[in-house]
């Protein structure tokens, strides 16, 4: 049977809606992707710590999908935390570009974001975006792993809103 959608009844279209799911296959990678991101094991300074509390079984980042790896070629995330020297930010700039495509950036603390602390440092970044793109930024200095876990949380909602809207979100 035929069924034409500008004749059906509101009842119907109600039906419909109900028990008719609607989708495309880039939102359903975006939604598996969100579902399952696994960062790079790496931490730079004092911020590390609350990023290895949130792997811990009391806050369990498991639970969201996210597994750390210590390969960046298994990675899909890097949570850049803590303060990223000079000396640092070639290394940092090559294991960003051993990750496959689609690839995502948290900068975790007020170092990673814009240098913190040692803004006036000559050594240090002022804000790892200098070096790679930055999808999330997490202020605070050191975020504790509640912060950690909204910060993910929302790189999720953004990875799920570029596939339904085709958009690339930047921060710059
Ligand atoms: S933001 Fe604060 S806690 Fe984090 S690495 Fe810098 S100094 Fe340490």
């Amino acid at each position: 049977m035929e069924l034409n959608l500008e004749t059906i009844t509101p009842e119907e279209r109600q039906e419909l809606e109900r028990n008719v799911l609607t989708t495309s296959l880039d939102q359903i990678k975006a939604w598996a992707r969100s579902s399952s991101l696994w960062p790079l094991t790496f931490g730079l300074a004092c911020c590390a710590i609350e990023m290895m509390g949130s792997g811990g079984a009391h806050y369990d980042l498991d639970r969201f999908g996210v597994i750390f790896r210590t390969s960046p070629r298994q990675s899909d995330v890097m949570i850049v935390a803590g303060t990223v020297t000079k000396k640092m930010a070639p290394l940092l700039r090559r294991l960003y570009e051993q990750m496959p495509e689609p690839k995502w950036v948290i900068a975790m603390g007020s170092c990673a974001t814009a240098g913190g602390p040692y803004i006036k440092s000559y050594a240090v970044v002022k804000g790892v975006d200098q070096i790679v793109p930055v999808d999330i930024y997490i202020p605070g200095c050191p975020p504790n792993p509640a912060a950690l876990i909204y910060g993910i949380n929302k790189l999720q909602e953004k990875i799920r809103y570029e596939a339904k809207t085709g958009k690339r979100v930047t921060n710059s």
